[in-house]
């Protein structure tokens, strides 16, 4: 239940109702609310009379049931939260990122060369995954531990950022030790217990959208790792299901201009997975940063047709630096602050 209080409301007014919701014993949190306007009581509190609040001074309006997320919300939190990564930022008015890198980490050549290409193009921070969720238990399911060593030696070779996904909350530890983000992929989007154990430790997390899930459902899952108390989350629109049958997915570049609306969270877009085509990632790239996203991360291999994931959406060396081209003149041509970035 939110309690939205008139923004003239006494400090006695306001006291008196505070009062008698700490005498009920109901969790509550009325801090950085915006104008400390709203008083957010949680699903927890028990014996609360709704009633007594309708006609209380100083209240402007209820909004009864329970809301999925709260600290995710602009209402929460008015400013852009900002990821900061040594000298990197996300989010916010910041220079949009690429995230590029291979579906999976293969062996120590197959990294390294990319690591090498992706930053000699300018790109800070490098994907891949270790642990690979697969439709079938047949396919190359990752390197596991041994990827993350892969990762953290040419991370140590070349500076780059690392971005891996994390599949079983067993493996939190691990992952966060090799990692400067930590990917909640698709399948995993509604799995609280690994929602929770993000939560718990103080890593950026990138969260991909489920692949038919609502947008209140995404951020309810954001809120998850918020409530654990780590705020450094960012969202990625990856593509959802649809009849559709020419692409893999159908990328929901409306949830952009929503997410920035409902959410103060930095939003990046997947157009690798949300299309699944290499034709296709150009310009959905292109529409995703004009749509506001604070970023994209792509999936690029030194020699796409022998990728053991994902092959049809890799895309080449030649069109992963065509790609970044495309990038920074289509920001220039938006008008973005180009070389400025912004601390929080
Ligand atoms: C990935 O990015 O490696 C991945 C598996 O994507 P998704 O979870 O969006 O399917
Ligand atoms: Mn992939």
């Amino acid at each position: 239940m939110i309690i939205k209080l008139k923004p003239d409301i006494t400090s006695e007014d306001r006291n008196r109702l505070v009062h008698i919701i700490q005498e009920s014993g109901a969790d509550y949190s009325d801090q950085d609310a915006i104008n400390q306007s709203e008083i957010y009581i949680n699903e927890a509190y028990t014996g609360i009379n709704i009633g007594l609040f309708y006609h209380m001074p100083g209240v402007e309006s209820i909004i009864e049931g329970e809301p999925i997320y709260n600290l995710v919300s602009r209402n929460y939190k008015k400013s852009d939260t900002i990821i900061q990564l040594d000298d990197l930022y996300i989010g916010g008015d910041n220079y949009p990122v690429m995230i590029a890198g291979p579906c999976a980490v293969e062996n120590e050549d197959q990294i390294r060369e990319t690591a090498q290409l992706v930053s000699s193009l300018g790109v800070r921070i490098m994907r891949g995954g270790a642990y690979k969720p697969r439709t079938s238990p047949y396919s190359f399911t990752g390197l596991e531990e041994r990827g993350l060593e892969l990762l953290g030696k040419v991370k140590k070779e070349t500076g780059l950022f690392i971005i891996t996904e994390v599949l079983d909350t067993a493996d939190v530890e691990v992952v966060a030790a090799y990692s400067d983000i930590l990917q909640i992929g698709s399948r995993n989007m509604q799995n609280y217990k690994l929602l929770k154990a993000v939560g718990r430790i103080r890593k950026p997390v990138l969260l991909k959208r489920g692949m038919s899930a609502r947008l209140d459902e995404f951020l309810g899952s954001a809120e998850y790792i918020m409530k654990g108390g780590n705020e450094q989350v960012i969202l990625c629109e990856r593509g959802i299901r649809t009849f559709v049958e020419y692409s893999r997915n159908t990328l929901d570049l409306n949830v952009v201009p929503v997410v920035k609306n409902l959410s103060h969270l930095p939003i990046i877009v997947d157009p690798s997975h949300g299309t699944g085509r290499r034709d296709l990632i150009m310009p959905m790239s292109l529409a995703a940063l004009a749509a506001g996203a604070d970023g994209l991360m792509v999936e690029v291999h030194p020699h796409p047709d022998n990728s053991w994931s994902d092959p049809e959406q890799a895309l080449s060396p030649e069109q992963f630096s065509l790609l970044m081209e495309k990038f920074t003149h289509f920001l220039e041509w938006l008008n973005k602050n180009v070389s400025v970035t912004t601390a929080p």
